[in-house]
């Protein structure tokens, strides 16, 4: 049976994402934003129980509700090592090619270094869903706060290696100034039109996440940077280049 995700804002730019695992009744929050907000869509739902916490990574955004949503569900906190760095409960720590199960929903936990050095993934082949935290954005990809651009660009490799229909859930709405540096840097006509639909969804209020490895892998220019590099650079370097650019992008 498959996973149902209720997405909701956070905060002033983050998604939740509460999973339910159909078969069993089970349920995860993907990340603890904003403690509240969670636990209000949690009773929302009518879903009746918060099982788990799946922590990407330690930013507070990220982990910064684990202590107020396990003090009040008695749920399972699951994470990188790194999220003890907030002093944030984390009852079971993960890495890079583990299995975690939601009932009967396998998710495989996938290394993404880069936006921060233990950043992981949480991939379910069966529903062809990927929670990607702060690694890859709709037109975007996160900040190098921690690794080096090789390893975020093999990260960002590793997700765009996804079955091309697989949803992408990032963990932030940054999608429209996005696609305004990605207009500044590619010229391609699925750029611009991408970027035109963008533009679009937002000013009627839709979110753009979640989005597609397909609909990435044609658009977003840092997936694109072998395809953007300078003559003789290679496609790290061009990566490398595309996200300094970003970082002083004023649009
Ligand atoms: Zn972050
Ligand atoms: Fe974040």
């Amino acid at each position: 049976m498959p996973l149902t995700v209720r997405q909701f804002p956070c905060l002033s730019d983050n998604y939740g994402f509460l999973l339910r695992d159909e078969a069993s009744g089970a349920v995860a929050t993907v990340d603890t934003p904003d403690a509240e907000r969670i636990l209000s869509e949690l009773s929302d739902s009518g879903w009746g129980r918060l099982d788990y916490v799946l922590n990407t990574h330690w930013h507070p955004d990220h982990a910064g509700g684990n202590a107020r949503l396990k003090a009040e569900t008695g749920c399972t906190v699951l994470g990188p090592e790194e999220v003890r760095r907030i002093e944030a409960p984390l009852d079971r720590v993960l890495a890079g090619g583990e299995t975690v199960m939601l009932g009967e929903t396998a998710f495989r936990v996938l290394a993404t270094p880069g936006h921060t050095l233990g950043h992981i993934a949480y991939v379910s082949d069966s529903d062809g869903m990927a929670f990607v935290g702060d690694t890859l954005f709709a037109l975007g990809c996160g900040r190098l706060f921690e690794g080096t651009a090789e390893q975020m660009w093999a990260s960002l490799q590793t997700l765009a290696a996804l079955p091309p229909q697989t949803r992408v859930y990032c963990a932030h709405e940054y999608t429209e100034s996005n696609a305004r540096f990605a207009l500044s840097v590619d010229a391609a006509p699925l750029t611009a039109e991408r970027a035109e639909q963008v533009f679009e969804a937002r000013r009627r209020g839709d979110w753009t996440v979640p989005t597609t490895i397909a609909a990435e892998r044609a658009a977003n220019p840092f997936l694109r940077a072998p395809a953007l590099a300078l003559p003789g650079e290679t496609d790290a370097a061009a990566f490398a280049r595309l996200r300094a650019a970003k970082d002083s992008f004023k649009g």
